[in-house]
């Protein structure tokens, strides 16, 4: 049974108070908080085992390095990949999706080809195009949304398609939204015109099992501060053939096969990509992460989400003057709103008063904000240890700080 009381009892953070009201934390889209286990880990590592990786011919050095490398391991179990050369470790999300966007632009784009986005997308996965578009003059097209937040159909994805298309890029699940996007059904329809896809899984692997091989993705991005684990780390999935084909990202130590004045070879996958020390701790408490969501079930963990989401939209809709904005059949974890014409800030800044912590503002989402028509919304975001009590308490505060209004 998914005990929800005996899981926040790992939270300590979730125990305490804030101006002297108990924490209402719904701010996991933007980082979830950790587990002791993930805490206790980190710090055992640091305590006893502390050398940096690879390489090293003494002991501890050795037992650092097999702890990086079973968390490889862990993270390609997790998602499915065939390898652990596919599993690449970066410091997040962003930094994954900015591997991809230099290294792919360089190799297999010229002036003029595309990239696809779509209207939803975090800056992390606009920008890091826009620098390409400025230095290459590639073009970045962008899919449209309808105005429940769902993604125009695959028959209409397929007309934005163009032969100068050679890459798509697409957010799994909208971190505004909620909208779980169809990108099963996108690859396909890629894949039959050749062009490759890049899924941004940063609000999806906290929330649901991913298997890159049935999704038949070309790249993953995702965060592990998102999913319960630390900050700083993340990782890219990219299948071998396309990791292969790409350029180094970085140059430094540990990417580096043979170095010469004269000419310089590069490590074997996945090492190519990752110059530098890497956060070895913090890979060690993103497996550990990955470890404690598995124990739990992502089924249990996502059918529980799934129940908090759809309890919070019905709620929501008893409030008067409430607009919420994302209202797709497939959505997850994530409502975002505005309530007649109290200002997200002002929403944001009361609710906090009263224990409850959401977002507020363009959550990294400006072209969705012009969208949407607004220059921003109040988020709430849903994680493992959240309850249907913390909702009441946040439709509470909503009608309360309304009737201030
Ligand atoms: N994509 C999406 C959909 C996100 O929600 C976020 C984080 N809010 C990111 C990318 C960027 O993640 P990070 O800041 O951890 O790199």
């Amino acid at each position: 049974m998914y005990d929800v009381k005996k899981i926040r009892e790992d939270f300590p953070i979730l125990q305490r108070e804030v101006y002297k009201k108990p924490l209402v934390y719904l701010d996991n889209a933007a980082t979830t908080q950790k587990p002791l286990c993930v805490l206790d880990a980190m710090r055992e590592e640091y305590l006893n085992v502390n050398a940096n990786v690879h390489r090293g011919v003494h002991y501890l050095s050795q037992q650092a390095t097999d702890l990086h490398e079973a968390a490889r391991e862990t993270v390609r179990a997790f998602i499915n990949a065939r390898k652990i050369e596919e599993v690449v470790f970066t410091r997040g999300t962003t930094e994954a999706i900015n591997l991809v966007a230099q290294t792919f632009c360089e190799s297999q784009m010229k002036a003029g080809d595309e990239v696809l986005v779509t209207d939803m997308e975090h800056h992390s996965n606009i920008v890091p195009w826009q620098l390409q578009a400025k230095k290459m003059g590639i073009v970045v097209k962008h899919l449209p949304i309808d105005d429940k937040g769902c993604l125009v159909s695959c028959h209409d994805v397929a007309t934005y398609i163009t032969e100068r298309t050679k890459l798509i890029s697409i957010a799994h699940v909208s971190n505004v939204l909620g909208t779980i996007n169809p990108v099963k059904d996108i690859i396909k329809l890629a894949h039959e015109r050749g062009i490759p896809v890049l899924v941004d899984g940063a609000q999806s692997a906290p929330h649901m099992k991913i298997d890159v091989q049935d999704l038949d993705c070309d790249f993953l991005a995702f965060s592990g501060h998102k999913m319960y684990g630390p900050t700083g780390i993340g990782v890219l999935y990219g299948k071998e053939e396309w990791l292969e084909k790409l350029p180094p990202y970085q140059g430094g130590g540990e990417m580096i096969d043979k170095v010469s004045w004269e000419k310089t070879t590069f490590e074997r996958l996945p090492f190519k990509f990752e110059a530098g020390t890497p956060d070895y701790v913090a890979t060690h408490g993103l497996a550990t992460a990955i470890k404690y969501m598995e124990s739990l079930g992502m089924e249990n963990i996502e059918a529980h989400e799934q129940e908090l989401t759809r309890y919070c939209m019905e709620q929501m809709r008893t409030i008067p003057n409430m607009r919420l904005f994302g209202e797709a059949p497939h959505k997850d974890a994530v409502v975002s709103f505005l309530v007649g014409d109290i200002h997200h800030l002002d929403m944001g800044t009361l609710l906090d008063r009263l224990g409850i912590a959401v977002r507020t503002g363009h959550h990294c989402a400006h072209p969705l904000m012009d969208r949407l028509g607004v220059t921003g919304t109040v988020r709430a975001s849903f994680a493992l240890y959240n309850t249907k009590e913390e909702i009441d308490a946040l439709v509470a505060g909503i009608r309360r700080v309304s009737a201030m209004f």
